[in-house]
């Protein structure tokens, strides 16, 4: 029988050690909050969009760094078996748009419960409030874990150290980076950290003051000069500081911190569902139907109220001109301007507003099919400590269930 400590209760955490209940292994749960999944909590607007219900090709496709990796654990531990796991546990899930999956009740707290639940029925030790300072290892020819040592001053001597303390994305939920500390103190490598899945600052002043319009089946393109970075359709948002929204943070996950050396630049197509000639077209209806009236006054059917100003801005045509005396070309340069909305981008939001962090324990010191380090025999990374990030859509927590399983699973043959 071996004894195995698990830094971290939050979605890999959790995970990890339900699936060591099968065993007779003493497993000791430690989480620094007062309460486990602190941050499961909050996911999927506290609806929990706990996995993607589509193959591992779908999910494989949606990772942004290092898919490679992940290819042993998912095709182990699929999405399907992340929900017939839940289904066993007794949490009803229901799929909706896009294959998100989320618990029938619509309450993140209801995938938390069961899995606490399933700890409690088990012989899993779980203690809250309690931080782990760092790892204990034994130097030698193969180093290996021998425990922790608590912020208290206690140590725990163990076979096995889990760590499944997150990134550093919403650190009030707890994950405040401690893992790549503990990494690092195993001669690990962590690759560099950035906020990902996180809005986007602009310093246009225009922007700012589209503060709280939210547009709906827009196009975006996200540039870097010539070079398209990101294409997407969906709901975006303007904000005090820049942009957000579904579409900004999912554009957000092909960038790093390093691409902002220049202004990047945010091309909005705010009538993505006309051509420039359909759009032509019906400026001119527009224009007809209004031709006694002033410009800034005939545009209520294309844009809604906040964003006229603006509009009547950047097209260039005098505010006051009569609509029957704008010139064609100035009507073509309008219908231009409004598939090409553009918006400077100066960089990403903080860690405190990131869905993850991307960046982490390197993947090449981590053996994929156990996610045991290579370095340090007995000690696993699971979650999102490691380098590895998806898009929204329930396809992060599958990163977590994935690969808990995958040092369970290991911890469990090799013991
Ligand atoms: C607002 C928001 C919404 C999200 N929504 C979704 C969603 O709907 N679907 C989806 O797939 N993903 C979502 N995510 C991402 C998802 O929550 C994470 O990918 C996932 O929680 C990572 O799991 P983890 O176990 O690695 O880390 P966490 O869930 O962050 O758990 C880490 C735990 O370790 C504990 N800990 C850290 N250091 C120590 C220490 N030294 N000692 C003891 N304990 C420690 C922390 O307190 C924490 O409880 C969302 C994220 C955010 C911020």
């Amino acid at each position: 029988m071996s004894n195995i400590v698990i830094i971290g209760a939050g979605a890999s955490g959790l995970m990890c050690a339900v699936q060591l209940l099968k065993s007779s292994h003493n497993v000791i749960l430690i989480e620094k909050n007062e309460k486990c999944g602190k941050k499961l909590f909050i996911t999927g607007k506290g609806r929990c969009n706990l996995t993607n219900y589509s193959d591992v090709e779908e999910h494989l496709s949606s990772i942004q760094s290092n898919k490679k990796f992940m290819y042993s654990s998912l095709y182990a531990f699929t999405p399907y078996d992340t929900v017939e796991l839940f289904n066993s546990l007794g949490l009803k899930t229901k799929v909706e748009r896009g294959n998100r999956v989320f618990p029938e009740s619509d309450h993140s707290s209801d995938v938390i419960k069961v899995l606490k639940r399933e700890l409690d029925r088990g012989n899993a030790e779980l203690r809250l409030n309690t931080a782990v300072s760092r790892l204990l290892i034994r130097e030698g020819e193969k180093p290996e874990v021998r425990g922790v040592l608590l912020a208290k001053g206690e140590k725990i001597f163990c076979d096995d150290v889990v760590v499944a303390t997150g990134g550093k994305s919403y650190p009030s939920t707890g994950s405040t980076g401690d893992g790549y500390r503990f990494a690092i103190s195993a001669g690990m490598d962590v690759t560099a950290l950035s906020p990902s899945l996180v809005p986007l600052n602009s310093p246009d002043e225009d922007v700012r003051a589209l503060q709280g319009l939210s547009l709906k089946n827009v196009s975006v393109t996200l540039k870097d000069g010539k070079k398209k970075l990101y294409s997407d359709f969906g709901e975006m948002l303007f904000t005090h500081f820049g942009v957000s929204g579904p579409v900004i943070l999912s554009a957000s996950a092909a960038l790093k911190p390093e691409f902002f050396e220049r202004p990047l630049k945010l091309h909005i197509d705010l009538k993505s569902a006309l051509s420039l000639d359909e759009l032509d077209k019906r400026l001119i209806r527009i224009f007809e139907e209004n031709r006694n009236k002033e410009f800034k006054n005939s545009l209520a059917s294309l844009f809604p109220s906040k964003l006229i100003p603006v509009m009547v801005e950047r097209s260039g045509i005098k505010s006051f001109t009569k609509c029957s005396d704008i010139r064609k070309e100035e009507r073509r340069g309008f219908a231009s301007v409004i598939k090409d909305f553009e918006v400077n981008i100066s960089g990403l939001r903080g860690f405190d507003e990131a869905v993850i962090t991307k960046g982490g324990v390197s993947v090449k010191e981590i053996d994929p099919s156990s996610m045991e380090s290579k370095k340090v025999r007995g000690l696993y990374f699971i979650g999102e400590v490691l380098d590895i990030d998806s898009m929204t859509g329930g396809f992060n927590l599958q990163l977590a269930w994935s690969t808990a399983a995958a040092a369970a699973r290991h911890i469990l043959m090799s013991s």
